[in-house]
């Protein structure tokens, strides 16, 4: 996905040479380092010194098909001070592109499971989520509890919202996720649909650790509890919620708080990419 970010700077950066051929070698240095810049403000002109994506880790439904110690007795293998950072139930503006944007300024990456409907709604929006570099996960068509709803109309909530959310994405309206991550609402899932999703190759994501951000409690308090509880923890798969405004405006000081605690952010990836992953 950051291939397709460079590959749309890159066609700017040779128009611009085409047409100042004399001025070829300037442009070329300057459309590099705004690249970079973009990219990763960590590296840009003025050493800003970003907290940083660590690693990526890999992850498949083969060897960890449900992870999150909230739900499943298994997790990620994530080493002492290393956390993921998840965002559920976008996309929605505006509060999705502040998101986007603390994410940015410490150049980190993130997973959002994203509600279809959502995702239909703003297609622009989550194509934005995976220009960035982020990865995108699946969390039903409506939201719905599935643990309540009927039997018959659990496959469907998961593959509607699949298609949405592929549909958006890549203009293809498939029940094949191009990253086979998938969240139950609510965490309340069932065995059947457990194993209905491990037959397909689909990652099933708990949390180890949340900031109860869906309750009401200002931003401070969030930060509060979060870092409470990430300190508890000392590393794990973080949830959040991307469209929650005080979520949104505690990123920035989360995340300062990471780089400042020597946490260490990974970017989780589907270990077997299938389709046209990019
Ligand atoms: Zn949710």
């Amino acid at each position: 996905m950051k291939n397709i970010y460079r590959q749309k700077t890159a066609l700017k950066c040779v128009s611009l040479t085409i047409a100042i051929f004399a001025a070829a070698l300037a442009s070329s240095a300057l459309c590099a380092s705004t690249a970079q810049a973009a990219e990763c403000p960590r590296k840009d002109a003025l050493g800003k010194d970003a907290l940083g994506t660590s690693r990526i880790l890999s992850v498949d439904a083969a060897t960890t098909p449900r992870v999150g110690l909230k739900s499943f007795p298994q997790t990620l293998p994530l080493r002492d001070h290393e956390v993921v950072l998840t965002f559920d139930d976008g996309p929605s503006p505006p509060t999705t592109q502040r998101i986007l944007a603390a994410l940015a300024q410490e150049c980190v990456h993130a997973t959002f499971f994203l509600i279809g409907r959502s995702a239909s709604a703003h297609p622009d929006l989550v194509r934005r989520i995976a220009a960035e570099g982020h990865t995108i996960g699946h969390h039903t068509w409506s939201h719905p509890n599935l643990g309540r709803i009927k039997p018959e109309e659990v496959n469907g909530e998961i593959d509607r919202g699949i298609a949405a959310d592929e549909m958006a994405l890549h203009g293809t309206s498939t029940t094949t996720p191009s990253t086979p991550f998938f969240r139950f609402p609510y965490f309340e899932s069932r065995s059947a649909t457990l194993e209905m999703l491990q037959s397909r190759g689909i990652v099933v994501f708990g949390a180890d650790f949340w900031a109860s951000d869906w309750n009401p409690m200002t931003p401070d308090q969030e930060l509060s509890l979060l870092i409470e509880r990430l300190d508890a923890a000392r590393k794990g798969i973080i949830l959040l919620h991307d469209p929650k405004a005080r979520t949104a405006a505690m990123l920035p000081a989360f995340l300062r708080y990471l780089k400042e605690n020597n946490y260490r952010v990974v970017h989780l990836v589907p270990a077997a990419p299938s389709g046209d992953r990019r």
